[in-house]
């Protein structure tokens, strides 16, 4: 089969022909239909220190995908062969005080597909059946092969209660701009979103910031009173891993405020703890999916009118991913779709 391989030590990816992956009893075989380019790939593109540390090579990437089950292992009885599905990419333990206790997303053990398992950016995938999660078919494959991402968002906006609350993204990346777009699903007041790119800012007002703020250009304190908020956000999604963006976020917090972390700091970072302190400020750090209630909520919502769709800027068939991977880098894209059918 063909697949999207980190085949060498340095920059770049490579287009390959590899075995077809075995199945064992609990797996499933998935013939890959769409895939979407996250973050995390292009950082393994780029081969950065994380990736360096991470990836074993070679290793074929890719953990963003929906596609079609064609066998199963002897031990699966509740999937078929025809079954449209995605998957979690984290593939847990199972043994460990979390797992046992059925809290997956925080098994201390965690492998991520693609990462240092084999991806999802081939023709085919096995994945145990425990990590399947079954498609809606009304649901546009575009939309289902971005369910790994949408589900970080998922998380993180319902995370806190939003209903009636204003809402401060830090980030419009992808993950920032589905956040925005769930937060308004969700009923939220008035969602800001910061961004230094002018492009991502585009994205979020698509998606449905109700305000969209450069932070290099505008304050966010003057933005408030604009808006007539008096007393700061109700909850702040960070969604940039910079620590600038903290930074703003804790001074721009209502006392008692809640705040998420997905965005991924740079080790170490100083901050004004005062401020969570003397202000009350909750912080709670998120990471990949809740399994699978983060996959149900993401399912519901879907079929209730939340669209992401606008933030589908390109789609590239699999032999010109290289298109895919250079617009990521320019940072003049939002979700970039791989069809590998
Ligand atoms: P992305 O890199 O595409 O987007 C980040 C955005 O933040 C960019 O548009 C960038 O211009 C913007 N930014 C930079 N500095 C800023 C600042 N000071 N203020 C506001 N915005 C600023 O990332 P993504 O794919 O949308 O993912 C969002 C973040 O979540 C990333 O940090 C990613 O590594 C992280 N992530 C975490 C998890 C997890 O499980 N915790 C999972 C997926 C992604
Ligand atoms: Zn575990």
């Amino acid at each position: 089969m063909k697949a999207l391989v980190k085949a060498q030590p340095k920059e770049g990816l490579w287009l390959q022909d590899i075995p077809v992956p075995g199945i064992s009893h609990n797996d499933v075989l998935i013939k890959i239909l769409k895939t979407a380019i996250c973050g995390t790939d292009v950082h393994i593109y780029n081969w950065d220190k994380w990736s360096q540390k991470n990836v074993p090579v070679p290793m074929h990437i890719g953990h963003e995908f929906v596609g079609k089950i064609v066998a199963v292992g002897s031990h699966v009885k509740d999937c078929r062969p025809g079954d449209l599905v995605s998957g979690e990419g984290h593939i847990i333990c199972g043994h460990c005080r979390n797992c046992l206790a059925g809290r997956r997303h925080l098994c201390r053990d965690t492998k991520g597909v693609g990462v240092n398992r084999p991806g999802a950016f081939a023709q085919y995938l096995a994945i145990p059946v425990t990590n399947v999660w079954f498609c809606d078919e009304k649901i546009p494959l575009d939309i289902l092969a971005c369910f790994d991402p949408l589900g970080n968002a998922v998380h993180t906006a319902l995370t806190f209660d939003v209903l009636g609350e204003d809402v401060l993204i830090t980030g419009a990346g992808p993950i920032g701009c589905m956040a925005a777009a769930i937060a308004k699903h969700a009923g939220a007041r008035n969602i800001v979103v910061t961004d230094p790119n002018p492009f991502r800012l585009g994205l979020a007002k698509k998606a449905g910031a109700t305000r969209v703020v450069n932070p290099e250009k505008e304050n966010l304190t003057k933005v408030q009173k604009e808006l007539g908020m008096r007393e700061g956000f109700d909850v702040a999604m960070e969604m940039s891993g910079s620590p600038a963006a903290l930074d703003a976020i804790l001074d721009n917090m209502f006392h008692g405020g809640k705040i998420a972390l997905l965005g991924i700091l740079p080790e170490k970072i100083p901050m004004d703890w005062n401020k969570v302190i003397f202000n009350m400020l909750t912080i709670k750090g998120i990471y990949g999916r809740q399994m699978f209630e983060t996959w149900y909520k993401m399912t519901a919502m879907v079929q209730s009118g939340l669209d992401i769709s606008p933030l589908i800027t390109h789609r590239f068939d699999y032999t010109e991913f290289q298109k895919g991977f250079d617009v990521m880098r320019t940072g003049k894209s939002g979700k970039v779709i791989l069809d590998w059918d």
